[in-house]
């Protein structure tokens, strides 16, 4: 029998803030490609995102973020709205070209600056600043160096966080050093869809293993840096289910597992890549240096949980490499949002006690989940009742997590405000505020009241 919805989404009782505990961290999460806008101005530098979305084909109706929600004019306003909204953790992510506009080298104090303030206009408003140091917008200096294919990337990481710690790291307790890397290596450098564009193994192995490595580099070197902070990374995870229970399906589950959720939260908790389950990871070794195996580990304060939906899987035998492809919601008839991602709150919970129950797993904070809706923003506000329904919904099962004993110890909504969403580009709307990209008027959706109700309550 084929996988459709199983066990059912609805919200039993009304969920409230005190069942999560008094120290769990309430929060949101965005980025500063899909925000800042200002993408030349103030000696920033270009970064590949500015490269990709200037060409031709390769982004939602020819969209790009120069503007996007001119969060580097705007960013009082906006931190403004969260205080209104109660909300006491912001995470964003710096943008590597804005502070080193060739991506090393001389720093930028314009964009220095611009942190600074950012920074400080949190802490004025009592919102703690988490950084994540890089949400893909690597400077195009260094990838017309190789990017993530060059080795020499750990380095060039390494002195970028150095410099981000000793700026930033009087006021910013919680750090981040890469997000997601399974998407920006899998989707940048194997599939072409996001920046920088390119395809194939030749592309995709070099710039994993790099990424895998900087990760654990970039960890030891804030944790270095600032011994009181904490530090962590986030991972990408999707609930994979086969789709028939059939051994080919089962396998084929399997070895998408491993490629989407494994390959870069294994090594990093000292446990290598999953190449048991992927043999074509052992294609790594050409890439791999002596000590490898010890440096992709980092014993990270936290782990960074980014998820949305449960995936299934069915054994393909045209998809080369893993032999496996994604059977899409809309193919299952089950309810999706608008990235065609089926809505399914037992996925986080699966996602939580998977990690949980890695042996040597630190506590877990969701750092990203929510879901784009087709608000339709009317003289009322924007009445968005499935996002207000997906994120209680998806709450329950983070509690049932917790209640189990799993170390879940924090949730930021993806995302404040809508946003350029990648290839996407303004089509989709992840936000708790609804923004009018030719005004830049926000308006803040009944999630985004629901969301302040929550905290407050
Ligand atoms: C990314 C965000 C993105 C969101 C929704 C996450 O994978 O970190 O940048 O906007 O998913 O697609």
């Amino acid at each position: 029998m084929p996988i459709t919805q199983k066990e059912a989404p609805i919200a039993q009782a009304p969920i409230l803030k005190q069942q999560f505990g008094t120290g769990f961290k309430w929060g949101v999460s965005a980025a500063a490609f899909q925000t800042e806008g200002t993408w030349n101005e103030d000696g920033k530098g270009p970064s590949v995102w500015d490269t990709f979305t200037a060409r031709r084909g390769k982004i939602y109706k020819a969209h790009n973020a120069s503007i996007a929600c001119d969060f580097y004019h705007r960013y009082k306003q906006d931190l403004d709205i969260m205080q209104s909204l109660a909300i006491p953790n912001f995470r964003f992510s710096t943008a590597w070209s804005r502070i080193l506009p060739m991506g090393k080298g001389r720093p930028n104090t314009k964009g220095i600056g611009f942190y600074d303030r950012l920074i400080d206009s949190c802490l004025q408003r009592d919102i703690t600043p988490w950084i994540t140091l890089y949400h893909w917008d690597l400077p195009q200096a260094l990838e017309d160096q190789g990017g993530w294919r060059n080795r020499s990337v750990l380095g060039w990481l390494e002195d970028y966080a150095a410099l981000c710690a000793k700026q930033f790291g009087d006021r910013v307790k919680h750090w981040m050093v890469l997000n997601e890397p399974m998407a920006f290596t899998g989707v940048g450098y194997f599939l072409g869809i996001h920046a920088p564009g390119r395809r194939g193994l030749s592309n995709f192995l070099p710039a994993m293993h790099h990424a895998a490595l900087s990760q654990a580099a970039g960890g030891r070197v804030l944790k270095s840096l600032m011994p009181q902070a904490e530090v962590g990374s986030t991972f990408s995870y999707s609930h994979i289910e086969p789709y028939r229970h059939i051994v080919r399906d089962e396998q084929a589950a399997l070895r998408m597992d491993a490629l989407l959720n494994r390959t870069f939260l294994e090594p990093a908790l000292g446990l290598g890549y999953p190449v048991q389950q992927l043999p074509l990871l052992k294609r790594i070794e050409k890439y791999m240096q002596p000590d490898d195996e010890n440096l992709l580990a980092f014993d990270f304060d936290f782990l960074g949980l980014q998820t949305y939906t449960r995936e299934v899987v069915k054994h393909s035998f045209f998809t080369p490499y893993v032999f496996a492809s994604l059977v899409k919601a809309a193919k299952r008839g089950v309810s999706s949002t608008d990235m065609g991602w089926e809505v399914y709150p037992p996925s986080i919970y699966h996602a939580i006690k998977r990690f949980a129950a890695y042996p040597n797993a630190p506590k877990i904070y969701i750092t990203e989940n929510g879901a784009a809706f087709p608000d339709q923003p009317s003289a009322h506000g924007v009445h968005d009742i499935e996002r207000t329904a997906f994120l209680q919904n998806y709450l329950c099962q983070v509690l049932r997590a917790k209640k189990e004993g799993a170390p879940v110890q924090g949730y930021f909504v993806w995302t404040f405000t809508d946003n350029f969403e990648w290839a996407e580009g303004y089509r989709p709307r992840f936000g708790l505020v609804h923004v009018d990209f030719s005004t830049q008027v926000r308006v803040i959706k009944d999630s985004g009241y629901w969301y302040r109700d929550f905290l407050k309550s």
